[in-house]
């Protein structure tokens, strides 16, 4: 198959290469002559503008940093210059309403199209163990499945268009709260006098455990190796964390919905982030 893939950050990067591993021919590009030049290496034709790329695609695929530059690429590169019918993919972490709007927009010029988010960061997408969470019509759907399958372990079907998004932001917004709580805990039972592996091995075991503990303990020396171990380096930047609560905070007002523990998560995401963007996001731990 042919497929346009724009945007060969640090996780479009692997994507792409990933479906030229596939068998997939990949015709790619980025504003950035680096990220090009990483994905000829990996074996992608590359092209000078997003829309020479999307020339004779029968897929395209998106992985880019925002719904406003998401928007511009399919206004201004994608429609009219794909061919008709083909379906189109955005793996990027967009707003909800964003996501629903150029759907709606490229479908009514005759495409099909999803939102694919992704959960997993730059090594999944490099070893092809991305989780993708999509939103579109069933058809759309069965036609981006193969093609997300080749760059991931999992392709779950969320529901309607946009609920791809909605899903990526509420699990990241219940993922803030239990990593903030979960370091609240453990600083308190230090307080406490209680020994942090002690504290792990009860809590592990009861009513407390949660992922962030015992897949991403942020204490240094308990539980799995996690960027604890590293000093925080690596892993999911609380930059990014901050920018997927911001967009949880978003679809929470115009929803109606009641998030005040994902209100003050942000809260304190923000704190954090302004001083650590490139910490991991559960050096959080540091501030308590
Ligand atoms: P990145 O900044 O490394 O990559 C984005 C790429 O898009 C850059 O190479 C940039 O040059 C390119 N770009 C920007 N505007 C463009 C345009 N108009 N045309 C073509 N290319 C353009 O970011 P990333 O870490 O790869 O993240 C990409 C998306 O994936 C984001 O929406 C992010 O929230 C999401 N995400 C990231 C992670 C992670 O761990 N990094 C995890 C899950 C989801």
């Amino acid at each position: 198959m042919k497929i346009a893939f724009i945007g060969l950050g640090n996780m479009g990067g692997g994507m792409a290469a990933n479906l030229v591993k596939a068998g997939h021919a990949v015709q790619a590009f980025d504003l950035s002559e680096a990220a090009l030049a990483a994905a000829r290496e990996a074996g992608c034709a590359t092209f000078s503008t997003a829309h020479e790329a999307c020339a004779g695609a029968d897929a395209v695929v998106s992985m880019l940093p925002n719904g406003a530059i998401v928007k511009q690429v399919y206004w201004d590169e994608v429609i009219g210059h794909a061919p008709e019918g083909a379906i189109l993919l955005d793996c990027s972490t967009i707003d909800v309403a964003t996501a629903r709007e150029v759907i709606s927009v490229t479908e009514a010029h005759g495409y099909q199209m999803v939102d694919a988010p992704v959960s997993g960061g730059i090594a999944a997408a490099a070893g092809g163990t991305l989780t993708f969470m999509v939103g579109g019509s069933d058809e759309a759907f069965a036609r981006a499945q193969p093609i997300l399958a080749a760059m991931g372990k999992a392709v779950i079907h969320a529901g309607k268009p946009g609920t791809g998004q909605a899903a990526k932001i509420c699990n990241n917004m219940l993922l803030a709260i239990h990593m903030i709580g979960t370091c609240e805990a453990f600083a308190m039972a230090e307080k406490l006098g209680l020994d942090a592996q002690t504290f792990y091995d009860i809590a592990s075991v009861s009513s407390g455990q949660c992922w962030s503990m015992t897949s991403y303990c942020p204490v240094p020396g308990v539980g799995p190796v996690t960027p604890a171990d590293k000093g925080y380096e690596g892993g999911f930047a609380a930059g990014l964390m901050l920018k997927d609560l911001k967009l949880a905070m978003e679809a929470a007002e115009g929803a109606g919905a009641t998030v005040a523990l994902g209100a003050h998560a942000k809260a304190i995401y923000e704190a954090f982030a302004a001083e650590n963007a490139a910490t991991d996001f559960s050096g959080i731990i540091r501030t308590l």
